[in-house]
């Protein structure tokens, strides 16, 4: 029998186990039960799938989205294993087939939906079978808590009396613990071994600027630092969603839309051509990206401000699963801030549940507002201690706060002057002495405060008032025309009893968001284009997605390592011995093509 080590090696093609990945493994595959808690991208899959090839009999992974249990099946089926899923997507034909081989035991792996696996007809089919485990994905679906509820998940429960001795794991990337205790008590894992990864994600670098036309800002972006790659952006309102995609499309960059105001055929469409092909930006609503599992994503943008550092965390999150640097960009200014608010406060959540989350808005503008590292903000909110990432924007270019007590002291008084009955651009109208129509109507400009800010301009002004916002040294009335008015907090710095320390307005086009950049050399770039097409055509050829037949990161060890040989290739990353065994010729004469053009 293979042990877990070589099924990763020669199926797989990885040199080694990540994190856990290991002791979960040797756990599950001697038959004991788990629930994983690992980021996205920290490499969950594997947990299940080596135990199931290990273990005699069919591995039957439960999983919530339809769409992407194909993409998951081709994968592992391109490694040579055999797998399948029924959904109703599924043939009869296919279905009688596969089931056959379910029970003649050639099969390793079967996904289904949970509604499926739930129904009369499925539970007498499982009872004909030899169950190698239970691998319950996404879990955190069980809960009312979480972000994606579905009823169907708790059920599942169920399983342990059926099965009381056919090991069950759960695997989610939600880790906060209310979430935890549901998956635990719905899914009758109170046997479970907990394993909790780190949350944090290395390769990623996070980037935050201040907004001030969002949509120039993330094509510029995307021009100087990730043309012609895979990214996601996300808006707020479907109408943005729209004018985004057409505006990047206009300017040259493959884009489409994705919410839930679009036919479900060109949602599907969409979301297949992104996971399907090479450099598309996908610009959606929070409604995309459950289950997303593309792991060549290497930016996700958001161009309006998420409602929780939860929402932000998940989101970004899909970029980089690779492992290979990505960027996590965010556009935010003070009007997001109020517009969740005003979704917040209108919507029909009981009060306690408001609270909940505009303490959660809160957190996500402290986050923007940090001077700190932001991967340490971001673990921090998550309950996990880290050091400094050294590559955040922040990092690179640690903000150097100023004492900010006396211009904090004009913004206030001027706040006060004007009644704390006006908003932000009427209240720094005033401090920069703008006699304009609004001003001089309410006499404004014959007030002390009136031109007495002219040392710093609008932009300045506008990221004062964040910073205070931030703090609740001020609020925004979004009750009264998003008035700005005082807290009880301003007083001791009215009084002069508190310094107050800022950070001046950030220069966003001195950081880089590609965090280390792979820089090729002419010939390296040629052959990265030819490798890419060849790639292509494989998975046209296979009808699989392109990071099925292999990764960017293999590509680039290819580049980088230039093998000349079959064990050379066998080193590198992702060569498994059925890759090597088809593509390994294809490969090596490719390389030498590129070698000899030089
Ligand atoms: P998750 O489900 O936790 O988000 P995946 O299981 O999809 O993550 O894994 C993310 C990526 O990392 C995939 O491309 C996967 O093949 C790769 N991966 C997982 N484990 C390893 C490993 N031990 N070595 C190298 N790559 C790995
Ligand atoms: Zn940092």
């Amino acid at each position: 029998m293979q042990d877990a080590r070589s099924l990763l090696q020669n199926v797989f093609g990885y040199p080694a186990f990540r994190g856990e990945q290991e002791q979960i493994v040797d756990h599950v595959a001697s038959g004991g039960h788990a629930l994983v808690l690992m980021p996205t991208g920290g490499g969950k899959s594997l947990c299940y799938q080596i135990p199931a090839m290990l273990r005699p009999g069919v591995g039957i992974v439960v999983s919530p989205l339809i769409a992407l249990m194909q993409d998951q099946v081709s994968t592992l089926v391109e490694l040579g294993v055999a797998a399948a899923c029924l959904n109703s997507a599924t043939l009869p034909e296919d279905v009688r087939d596969i089931e056959r081989q379910a029970r003649a035991g050639t099969l390793d792996m079967l996904y289904v939906a949970p509604e499926r696996l739930l129904t009369p007809r499925f539970q007498s089919f499982l009872s004909q079978l030899d169950i190698a485990l239970f691998a319950i994905d996404e879990a955190h679906c069980v809960s009312h808590w979480g972000h994606d509820f579905r009823p169907e998940y708790q059920q599942l429960g169920q399983l342990a009396e059926q099965f009381p001795t056919i090991p069950r794991i759960a695997l989610t990337a939600t880790a906060d613990a209310q979430t935890q205790a549901d998956i635990l008590h719905f899914l009758h894992l109170g046997e479970a071994r907990v394993f909790l990864s780190s949350f944090d994600r290395p390769n990623l670098f996070y980037q935050v600027v201040e907004k001030h036309n969002a949509k120039k800002q993330l094509l510029t972006f995307i021009q100087s630092e990730y043309p012609g790659v895979s990214g996601i952006v996300y808006c707020l309102s479907r109408k943005r969603v729209e004018d985004t995609a057409a505006w990047l499309s206009e300017n040259g960059i493959r884009a489409l839309p994705y919410h839930a105001g679009l036919s479900h055929e060109v949602r599907e469409a969409n979301q297949r051509e992104f996971l399907r092909e090479d450099g598309i930006v996908m610009v959606a609503t929070v409604a995309f990206g459950m289950g997303i599992d593309k792991p060549d994503v290497r930016f996700v943008a958001h161009i309006d401000m998420p409602k929780s550092p939860e929402n932000f965390y998940q989101e970004s999150g899909r970029a980089g699963r690779d492992g290979l640097p990505a960027a996590s960009w965010l556009c935010y200014g003070l009007n997001d801030m109020v517009q969740l608010n005003q979704m917040i406060q209108g919507s029909e959540m009981a009060e306690l549940q408001k609270q909940v989350e505009l303490t959660k808005l809160d957190a996500m503008l402290a986050f923007c507002e940090t001077a700190g590292c932001r991967r340490q903000q971001i673990l921090a909110h998550f309950g996990e201690a880290s050091g400094a990432c050294g590559h955040c924007d922040n990092c690179q270019h640690p903000p150097a706060t100023y004492d900010a007590t006396v211009v904090v002291q004009k913004l206030l008084s001027c706040i006060y002057r004007v009644g704390q009955r006006h908003g932000a651009g009427h209240v720094v109208d005033v401090l920069l002495g703008r006699s304009n129509q609004s001003v001089t109507s309410f006499g404004h400009d014959t007030l002390s405060t009136f031109g007495v800010g002219r040392e710093l301009n609008q932009r300045g002004w506008r990221s004062v008032v964040r910073q205070l916002v931030a703090r609740k040294l001020i609020e925004v009335d979004i009750v009264r025309g998003q008035s700005l008015v005082l807290t009880d907090a301003c007083r001791p710095v009215l009084r002069g009893e508190e310094k107050v320390y800022l950070r001046p307005v950030a220069d966003e086009t001195k950081t880089r968001a590609g965090g280390e950049r792979w820089l090729r050399t002419e010939r390296e770039e040629r052959l990265w284009q030819t490798l890419r097409r060849w790639r292509k055509q494989v998975a046209d050829e296979h009808n699989v997605p392109a990071y099925a037949v292999f990764s960017d990161r293999t590509l680039r060890q290819l580049i980088e390592d230039k093998p000349g040989s079959r064990k050379e290739l066998a080193r590198i990353y992702g060569l498994g011995e059925l890759k090597l065994a088809r593509y390994g010729e294809a490969l090596l004469r490719l390389l030498r093509e590129a070698q000899d053009e030089a």
